[in-house]
């Protein structure tokens, strides 16, 4: 029998083991996932949780439910990749033998890395969003901000779900607006980038949302310290920005235990090879999801079309056969904007996000950076579809590879009527 231990039972993980089990299963292989916990959480709806929007306990679902049978779940954190002997230790005592291992244990908010963040004003007047315990912290607190400077801050890239700050911050003005505050409250974007968002097309137009509702925007903010004293954050270039109350998204880590088996670049990122997901110097481990470097967002959906691309590549790998998929970058996110509106981005490692329809050219029905109440829907429909189509692993139309049909190159500085076929 030989062993696919899967470390991570999250979007990934759980996704490439739905996959893999069947196929394997018959060649002779086991199929182990671990995780510390049998709790899994829908990230994405943690966005709503502050608003009163998700409920928490809803958000959670057992991991093994979301496993395959055939698939052996395993409780434990996992202290250390032993690659020389090709085992992992879990922290309590067991040593798990692996003939291939697949690194699925994602990334996480450290409050703790920038001095002072998760100091005496930690879930008092500073929160994050990242957690569930951290979402719910924050629900209480707006349920009773009145006025105030609320701060919307990200400490440095890359984090998963890179839009998720600023989606969070066009909810929060919308939901101050509704309930008549808005006027009594100031609200501020405060962002490591020089813009927005990453790519220029799209940060010009989330840039122009952010404008176009009075939100100032603080950009090329590296911070340095909170002074939890003085209530601000405090840059490198000694810049300072004062707050009542501040949503911040922490540095984003991979997991410990990937430093200390020598497996990680300086955020614990697993280096992969950016189309086949095999670490860097190893035949025999391959990262996938947040946990690994690829330079695309951190998302679920990069998980999923990932997983895509990664299930036949592995099979062959493990027949001794090249692996011949390549892995283009595609990520699709959908960006909340307030007013149960939503734009959509669709993207690669080479096309940045474009205005157009989606999935079908000219039809839609989701609009590319364009908000909509027909996005919206589609970013509430994909809890649905998250648990019931792409954890299971059942396939889905959307190819893993980005596809140009349906959208549109635009000359950065045009408003979004002038558009050009691609
Ligand atoms: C607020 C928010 C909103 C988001 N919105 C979207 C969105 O709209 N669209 C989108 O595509 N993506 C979104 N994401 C991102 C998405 O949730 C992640 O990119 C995705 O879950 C990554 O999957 P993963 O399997 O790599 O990591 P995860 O799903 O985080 O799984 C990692 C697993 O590893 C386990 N683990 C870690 N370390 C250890 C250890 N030492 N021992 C044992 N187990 C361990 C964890 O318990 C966890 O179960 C959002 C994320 C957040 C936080």
């Amino acid at each position: 029998m030989k062993e696919l231990v899967i470390l991570g039972g999250g979007t990934a993980g759980t996704m490439v083991a739905n996959k893999l089990v069947r196929r394997l299963n018959r060649h002779g292989w086991r199929v182990t996932v671990v995780d510390r916990d049998n709790r899994h959480v829908y990230q994405p709806g943690l966005l709503f949780v502050p608003f009163g929007d998700a409920e928490p306990a809803r958000l959670v679902r057992p991991r093994v439910q979301q496993l395959d049978r055939g698939v052996r779940f395993i409780s434990g954190g996992i202290e250390r990749v032993n690659t020389e002997e090709s085992t992992v230790s879990l922290d309590w005592g067991l040593a798990l033998p692996y003939d291939q291992l697949v690194i699925a244990t994602g990334t996480s908010p450290r409050p703790s890395e920038v001095p002072g963040m998760d100091g005496p004003l930690w879930q008092e007047s500073v929160f994050d969003f990242y957690t569930l315990d951290g979402a719910t912290a924050l629900r209480d607190r707006l349920a009773t901000f009145e006025e105030g400077r609320l701060v919307v801050h990200v400490t440095d890239l890359p984090i998963k779900c890179p839009v998720a700050p600023l989606e969070f911050t066009f909810l929060v003005d919308a939901w101050l607006r509704h309930r008549g505050l808005r006027d009594r409250v100031e609200l501020v974007y405060v962002t490591p980038l020089p813009g927005a968002f990453t790519k220029p097309v799209a940060s010009e137009r989330l840039g122009h949302l952010l404008e176009e509702r009075g939100i100032l925007v603080e950009p090329d903010f590296l911070v340095e310290h909170v002074d939890n004293d003085a209530r601000m954050l405090v840059s490198y270039d000694e810049r300072e920005v004062p707050f009542d109350l501040l949503v911040t998204v922490p540095l984003n880590m991979g997991a410990d235990f990937v430093a200390r088996s020598g497996l990680g670049d300086e955020l614990n990122h697993v280096p992969v090879d950016r189309h086949t997901f095999l670490a860097k110097g190893y035949d025999d481990i391959f990262a996938i999801g947040d946990a690994n470097d690829i330079p695309t967002s951190k998302a679920g959906s990069v998980a999923h079309f990932s997983v895509d691309v990664f299930v036949d590549n592995f099979l062959d790998h493990i027949a001794g056969r090249p692996m011949t998929r390549s892995f283009d970058g595609h990520a699709n996110c959908f960006v909340e904007s307030g007013d149960g509106k939503a734009m959509l981005i669709d993207f690669n490692y080479d096309v940045e996000p474009l205005p157009g329809s989606f999935p079908v050219p000219g039809i839609g029905p989701l609009r590319l950076l364009e908000e909509t109440h027909t996005n919206h829907l589609g970013k509430k429909a994909f809890e649905w579809v998250y648990w019931h189509v792409l954890l299971p692993g059942h396939p889905i139309p959307l190819p893993a590879h980005l596809s140009m049909a349906g959208k549109h190159r635009v000359p950065a500085g045009s408003p979004p009527s002038e558009k050009q076929e691609a």
